[in-house]
């Protein structure tokens, strides 16, 4: 599970020489996904469109 921009984004599967990673909320539709290399050293692709609110409020836990 990694956290980016607030979004949680948890492992789905190897392709390409990547690793795709999607949305912990893609269960209730949500398609944003993202790519990093294999050995999660940095991400090379991202589609950070949500269709729910920010996962966490980095600044304001409790707002
Ligand atoms: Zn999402």
């Amino acid at each position: 599970m990694i956290l980016v921009d607030g979004y949680f984004f948890t492992r789905h599967a190897a392709s390409g020489g990547k690793m795709r990673y999607r949305c912990c909320k893609y269960n209730i539709g949500c398609t944003a996904c993202l790519y990093t290399l294999l050995d999660d050293s940095a991400v090379v692709r991202m589609k950070n469109v949500h269709n729910h609110p920010i996962n966490i409020r980095r600044y304001y836990p409790y707002y």
